[in-house]
């Protein structure tokens, strides 16, 4: 499976992946996932977004019956150069999982489905987990449909031209509500289980998280003959608190990053008239995060800027009883908050159980083409979400 997917979306000069929503190579990895369910005999399926959904069982009699579905799975489109393994690895897993208990004769007593959710990286339209979010009603089809890619091509127009009624996407109460208990496996995209020395972890909660608006004020002016101190340079307070924002994350426990600024009028030899940036911070504790916003804001504020917070988004706790079983199930595996999203996080807002294992990840590193995971973990992650599944879906006696 590994090497099936290898190619597609790879960038030869890169090496890191470019699969966004709706395109060619989204395409021919959602044909990749439907000849995967039909060699295992899954039954597919597909959800008001797209999402699609490989059953082994049928989830709409177990609703019949007063049960759920146990799902698993992931994503696999990418961000700009992404790695191969945020994602996929939760797919191939997931297909793995369901192929060792085929092998061992496995009879679910709970239908088990895969899952591969559509948008995830939010990489073409700029917003992440839209699959999961649309189907569960955390952002309106009128909202997604009019989002808007770099090209300006709406999410509306590049439905429709991969074949899609744009206007067929929306809420789906039918499939969330076959969803019992949901177990995403992903790469760990930090250090955890390498300062831990272990090859799986199971996922505590999705750290807080927010973005804020950083906006200075300043005047346009001639970059050789405006002398120093006749200058109002709006960068200089940006400047001051890119460097702020580093030390505030540090004294406060937490993460700060400045990564996307906008610069007006955006000349060489023009003294900046505005500049604004964008600052993401997350951590553990939403009381530090913040108190390091608290101080950027000090910061800026003094240096005649404004401070605007777009997004704050509280910590997402998993189902404790369900990570718990987990744990226990896997003989007591360490447990790992994150600071990334992921759908997980969208279903556990939804309501639904919904727990995470991750694999560990050599370097750490994510969203790069440097991203990996040795082979050997990688079956350690398959073994642990086969026990899972097969803990979860119990077997018919
Ligand atoms: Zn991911």
């Amino acid at each position: 499976m590994w090497a099936d997917l290898q190619p597609v979306g790879r960038s030869a000069a890169s090496g890191g992946y470019r699969r966004f929503a709706w395109t060619r190579e989204d395409h021919d990895l959602r044909e990749w996932v439907a000849a995967e369910a039909t060699r295992r005999g899954l039954d597919l399926t597909e959800d008001r977004m797209g999402n699609q959904w490989a059953w082994w069982g049928d989830p709409d009699q177990a609703v019949r019956d007063g049960d759920k579905g146990v799902v698993t799975g992931s994503h696999l489109d990418s961000v700009p150069d992404g790695g191969a393994f945020d994602g996929p690895l939760g797919v191939v897993s997931a297909f793995a999982a369901v192929d060792a208990l085929q092998g061992n004769g496995f009879a679910p007593r709970r239908p088990i489905g895969i899952v591969n959710f559509v948008d995830e990286e939010g990489a073409r339209f700029g917003v992440a987990c839209a699959g999961s979010r649309v189907i569960t009603g955390a952002m309106t089809a009128r909202r997604a449909r009019g989002l808007t890619d770099a090209d300006g091509t709406s999410m509306a127009d590049a439905l429709a031209a991969a074949g899609r009624d744009p206007h067929q996407i929306g809420r789906d109460d039918e499939t969330v509500g076959r969803i019992g208990a949901f177990v995403e496996l992903h790469v760990e995209q930090g250090r955890g289980l390498i300062d831990l020395g272990q090859p799986v972890a199971v996922g505590t909660d999705i750290w807080p998280h927010g973005r804020w608006r950083l906006d200075f004020p300043g005047e346009a002016n001639h970059a050789g003959t405006t002398r120093l101190e006749d200058r109002q340079d709006a960068m200089l307070g940006f400047a001051g608190a890119v460097l702020a924002a580093r030390e505030a994350a540090i004294n406060h426990g937490c993460v700060a990053t400045v990564g996307k600024v906008a610069v007006v009028p955006g000349g060489v030899n023009a003294v900046p008239s505005a500049v604004t940036g964008w600052l993401d911070a997350r951590g553990a504790k939403p009381r530090a995060v913040r108190r390091a916003v608290a101080d950027v804001q000090g910061m800026v504020e003094q240096a005649g800027g404004h401070v605007t917070e777009e997004s704050w988004t509280p910590s997402t706790p998993f189902d404790p009883s369900l990570s718990a079983r987990i744990a226990t199930r896997l003989g007591g595996i360490p447990a790992l908050g994150t600071g990334a999203g992921h759908d997980a996080g969208i279903l556990a807002n939804a309501g639904v159980p919904t727990a995470m294992l991750f694999v560990r990840n050599p370097t750490g590193i994510s969203h790069s083409p440097a991203e990996h995971a040795e082979t050997s973990d990688c079956l350690e992650g398959v073994a642990a979400l086969t026990a899972v599944l097969e803990d979860l879906a119990g077997e018919t006696g």
